[in-house]
């Protein structure tokens, strides 16, 4: 999918809001005749002569029959989320109304949005840089704190401003470098090569921290992949339903959620977590014993945290060690969770606490000290890395563009230390400009605008 030129003049209309049968629906319209075609369905104002950021009351009618009683919101140019003429539409959330509303303004001659048409024409007009307008999808999509925060940050440009410094210094560099090629004759130097060395190194530092902010980024937007692992009747299925159940009663508490409660995914503090092989679980397979087994030891290698819940009414100190060991090899974060406190063993807790202090008391069945191991779970995975408002990337499309302009920066380098011809290092800057500019958007192609704004739903 993309959008012409001729495409990008014609007015738009979308339902904005999900759906479904809701109180209301907004049906949003974009384009230089937004106000103009709504005023012919619209009765009560002449909307054309209102001014922009006003609410007016009237009915929607076809010919002489009225659809609905709605609210109509205008926006004129440039003045609004697309920079064109916009109209928001609030109706009765009948489906039936929706439908008939759209059809009636597709008739005066009103195109039907595509998939992130709203958002796209936004990024065209320059409302925001491309990294801003995927971030628009991101906050959409947001589920947790976390993700709320990285999401928003990056709208509001924080990523972007960042990627925008770094480039415009280097871009300094590249013309005054650029300007020594016509300059060859006289063998001058106008970009000093130790302060071109300094910022490269310096813009080095910068792209390799946000290339490792991406893997705390993912974790922000996919929640952090957990492996619960023991022994069959440890009690593991027991402990993940009441940690879901936890939170399907506080999600199910507040009035009116409609969220689709996510099965296996947990919110502690404002992080989710992600249980891996949960199907397993439920079905008790002993994961712990199957660790040497390859297979099992390469999923538990892709969990960020495992809790090792062992049974203190059916293992002895022995075995707990011989785990450990195992799970110290596998070199994943892991607490040590012994479960059935209730009817411990004792002799085993004096022994644990003795041995393994950082061991945590539990009882699945009872709920005990869940909110106790809740808050280990959070230590264990630095809370503070996800609520200091760094930049963190979350998208591995800039992710990609990051990689490649730290190779090419790299080369730069390279180009520094064996003293490369100017025209070959301008251009080995020109490439890790070009990556950079590819995150922001101020490099594009047709095929990358299609592919990033086609992720959206229609209406966004
Ligand atoms: P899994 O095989 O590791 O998934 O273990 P289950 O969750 O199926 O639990 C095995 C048995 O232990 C079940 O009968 C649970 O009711 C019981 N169980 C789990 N947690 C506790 C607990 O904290 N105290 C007691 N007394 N029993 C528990």
């Amino acid at each position: 999918m993309s959008f012409s030129l001729a495409e990008q003049q014609d007015t738009i209309v979308a339902l904005a809001t999900p759906q479904g049968v809701g109180a209301i629906a907004v049906i949003r319209l974009s384009g230089k005749d937004a106000i103009r075609l709504t005023n012919q369905v619209f009765f009560g104002k002449d909307l054309e002569k209102q001014a922009s950021h006003t609410i007016h009351f009237g009915t929607i009618r076809d010919g002489k029959r009225i659809i609905d009683e709605v609210l109509v919101s205008v926006f004129i140019a440039p003045k609004s989320f697309t920079k064109e003429n916009v109209v928001e539409i609030s109706t009765h959330g009948s489906s039936y109304i929706i439908n008939q509303v759209i059809r009636l303004l597709v008739k005066k001659g009103v195109r039907p949005a595509k998939p992130g048409e709203f958002t796209q024409r936004a990024f065209l007009n320059g409302q925001f840089d491309l990294a801003q307008a995927e971030a628009v999808a991101d906050l959409i999509n947001a589920d947790s704190e976390a993700s709320h925060a990285a999401a928003l940050n990056q709208m509001r440009g924080g990523f972007s401003s960042e990627i925008q410094e770094l480039r415009a210094q280097l871009i300094h560099f590249a013309s005054l470098i650029e300007l020594e090629l016509d300059f060859t004759e006289e063998d001058v130097e106008f970009a000093s090569r130790d302060d071109l060395r300094v910022l490269v190194e310096k813009l080095l530092r910068a792209v390799e921290e946000l290339i490792l902010s991406f893997d705390l980024g993912n974790v922000i937007k996919n929640g952090v992949p957990t492996v619960i692992a023991g022994k069959p009747n440890a009690g593991k299925s027991t402990l993940l339903n009441a940690l879901l159940n936890e939170e399907k009663a506080i999600v199910s508490d507040i009035a009116g959620t409609t969220r689709d409660f996510i099965e296996d995914e947990i919110n502690i503090g404002g992080v989710i977590f992600r249980f891996i092989d949960t199907a397993g679980l439920r079905e008790t397979t002993d994961t712990i014993e199957a660790i040497g087994v390859s297979r099992t030891q390469e999923k538990m290698k892709t969990a960020s945290l495992i809790l090792y819940l062992f049974d203190l009414s059916d293992t002895d100190l022995v075995e707990i060690n011989r785990d450990i060991n195992k799970l110290e090899n596998l070199g994943v974060p892991y607490l040590k969770v012994a479960n059935k406190i209730d009817k411990a063993n004792p002799e085993l807790v004096k022994e644990l606490k003795e041995k393994h202090p950082d061991t945590i008391f539990i009882s699945a069945d009872k709920k005990e000290n869940l909110d106790g191991l809740k808050a280990k779970i959070l230590e264990l995975v630095n809370l503070d890395k996800f609520k200091t408002g760094n930049t963190v990337v979350t998208n591995i499309r800039h992710y990609d563009s990051l990689t490649k302009t730290r190779e090419s920066l790299l080369e730069v380098l390279g180009g520094l230390d064996n003293q490369v011809t100017n025209d070959f290092l301008a251009m080995d800057i020109r490439r890790s400009l070009y990556f950079l500019g590819e995150i922001t958007g101020e490099i594009t192609t047709d095929d990358l605008l299609a592919n990033i704004f086609s992720k959206f739903c229609i209406g966004k």
